[in-house]
């Protein structure tokens, strides 16, 4: 593909192996955007950027999606920032509002009560359908069935240094079935039950339960009660492979039947990072250390040799990734 192979890689990549960087594979793969209208002049930011620091190499395609028309506005500018052809898909109905089978009286005394305890979006429904849609949705849509691997983009998010090397081709070569680049601890209070439903889950299908899993990551006593901890799922690099699993198929269902993405607020987020840490072993999940990435209010800003080998513009000091609120020093002590 043009400009493709262009550019000599500088510096010899710390934690990617040699090969990486240079190779010609290119995987399946695609970035996937979840946007309004309205979002334009954010979701410009964002292209702008991921195309600078990586795709203008590369010409991944792009698949926005939306649960109403895109404008012609919307299609023009995105369409002139990058690099590589864009598909403009419209949410099957079905895959995006409440369904009838949600008691709307209970969801809006549940909307209420987290609406009274100030909490973020509490009294959302749109909120709620973006968080049901991206957890089990976004990669059954027409035009996602061509794709396996796909890089999620939010509007008016930061990458901040040189992407060096093909992350798809990383997580195929390696097996990866899911990447992120930030983790934190989940409210509370907009997942009362998921552990409680997760459990019953795991109860009645031990079978899905990926051998060496990442179930010390969610859990602190062998499964008994959810730490909060999950990947920020704003950023995502995955293989839709797991999201299409028997195992995680299963999984969305029995959380979409129960009804907690309406009756509580259940996040994309915790469902997502629940579902690789359990379907997955522990290293098919990778943590992009060397992405300099911003979503407000946090960011990971690579460290030491990571930081020269992508030339951030970020500081150093100024990262989320070992902070207090952050669940990524209970990642890395997986693997000691
Ligand atoms: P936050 O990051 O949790 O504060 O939530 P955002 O407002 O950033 O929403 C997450 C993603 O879903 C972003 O990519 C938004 O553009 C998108 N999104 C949120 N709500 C809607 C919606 O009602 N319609 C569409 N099409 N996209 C939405
Ligand atoms: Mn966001």
């Amino acid at each position: 593909t043009k400009g493709r192979d262009q550019e000599p890689v500088p510096g010899s990549p710390a934690s990617i192996p040699h090969s990486y960087a240079h190779s010609h594979a290119k995987a399946n793969a695609t970035f996937v955007i979840l946007v309004r209208n309205s979002e334009l002049k954010e979701i410009v930011e964002s292209l702008k950027q991921i195309e600078d620091r990586f795709n203008r190499q590369y010409h991944y395609p792009y698949v926005f999606l939306n649960e109403e028309p895109f404008s012609e506005e919307f299609k023009r500018w995105t369409g002139e920032i990058i690099s590589s052809p864009a598909y403009y898909g419209l949410i099957p109905r079905e895959h995006w509002y409440q369904p009838d089978t949600i008691d709307e009286a209970r969801a809006a005394r549940m909307r209420h009560a987290l609406q009274a305890d100030d909490v973020i979006y509490g009294d959302s429904v749109p909120y709620r359908n973006m968080c049901r849609f991206n957890s089990g949705f976004f990669y059954k849509h027409p035009l996602m069935q061509q794709f396996r691997y796909y890089w999620r983009v939010e509007p008016g998010v930061k990458f901040f240094c040189d992407v060096t090397y093909d992350p798809f081709v990383f997580m195929e070569q390696n097996n990866k079935t899911y990447g992120f680049t930030i983790s934190m601890y989940e409210y509370e209070r907009t997942i009362p039950s998921l552990w409680t439903v997760t459990k019953e889950f795991i109860r009645r299908h031990p079978e899905h339960l990926a051998p060496d899993n990442a179930m010390r990551f969610l859990s602190d006593d062998g499964g008994n009660t959810y730490n909060l901890c999950h990947f920020w799922s704003n950023f995502e690099i995955g293989d839709m492979n797991l999201w299409r699993s028997k195992a995680y198929t299963d999984y969305f269902d029995f959380l979409d039947a129960n009804g907690g993405f309406y009756y509580e607020r259940w996040g994309d987020a915790p469902v997502h990072s629940i579902g690789a840490a359990l379907f997955s072993s522990k290293d098919q999940i990778h943590f992009f250390k060397d992405i300099g990435y911003r979503h407000e209010p946090f960011q990971n800003c690579p460290q030491g040799n990571d930081h020269r080998k992508g030339k951030c513009w970020c500081e150093e000091k100024d990262s989320f990734t070992y902070e207090g609120y952050s669940c990524t020093s209970r990642w890395d002590r997986l693997y000691v």
